[in-house]
């Protein structure tokens, strides 16, 4: 699974870094690698965008992996080129702009340098899908394993709408119809009367439309427990 990430367009990089003279350029060794959007090609690339900008860059690395604790320590070996610099440009996903905001000991701007669209599996070579957006309550127990909210474009639990065509979305002709694949296996499985049963309406209160959620990790007796901001104030 790796987060897929774009580069944002130039000009709204440099135009977050317009009051920066001096910057400081972080790219990931992981996932942006592997998208080519914040490798070290990209990473130098993006220095000489910059310099011809009129920008200094006081230095660049690469995190093994931005989002990694030892993000960290890195940031620590580099201190001096970080100080030198009015802002970083992140060529990370957005949990490493904020892996690395964490580790920073002095406040300064990190500005983000790729947008971060979804995590992500490879189905085929070069080739990247959604499966999950993490919603906090799985209904893949009653959808065949293919996910509802992801793969239907109006995230139907009870499906499929109307527009549902030739085994395509309405939305468009290269996008299959996340029902149809699950009416499909359903009845691979000989399990058509699951379609009968209807999905209730989904708890969101557990998903990020209730607030920043947390889990706790018990190393020891291996406990886990986690809670929405919101449960968090009515606790
Ligand atoms: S139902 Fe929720 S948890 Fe399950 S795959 Fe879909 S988004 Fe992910
Ligand atoms: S055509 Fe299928 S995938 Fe598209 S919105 Fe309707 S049910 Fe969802």
């Amino acid at each position: 699974m790796k987060t897929i990430t774009e580069q944002k367009p130039l000009e709204e990089i440099l135009k977050y870094v317009e009051k920066c003279q001096r910057v400081h350029i972080i790219g990931c060794g992981t996932c942006a690698t592997l998208c080519h959007t914040g490798g070290k090609t990209e990473v130098i690339d993006m220095k000489k965008a910059l310099e011809a900008a009129g920008k200094k860059v006081t230095g660049w690395m690469v995190l093994p992996t931005a989002c990694d604790e030892l993000t960290g320590e890195a940031l620590r070996q580099e201190a001096e080129d970080i100080n030198a610099a009015d802002g970083i440009l992140a060529l990370t996903c957005s949990i490493g702009v904020q892996t690395i905001v964490f580790h920073l000991k002095e406040p300064k701007p990190v500005y983000p340098g790729l947008n971060t669209l979804f995590l992500g599996v490879e189905d085929r070579p070069g080739h990247f899908i959604e499966l999950c957006q993490y919603c906090g309550s799985c209904v893949l127990g009653r959808t065949a394993a293919i996910c509802p909210l992801v793969r239907c474009a109006k995230s139907l639990l009870n499906g499929p709408c109307g527009g549902s065509s030739g085994g395509k979305c309405e939305v468009s002709k290269d996008i299959p119809c996340a029902w149809q694949m699950i009416y499909d296996r359903l009845a691979a499985m000989g399990r058509l009367d699951e379609m009968d049963d209807i999905v209730p309406i989904k708890d969101w209160s557990v998903s990020v439309s209730g607030g920043p959620r947390m889990v706790d990790v018990d190393a020891e007796c291996g406990i886990v427990t986690s809670k929405t901001t919101a449960e968090n104030k009515t606790s």
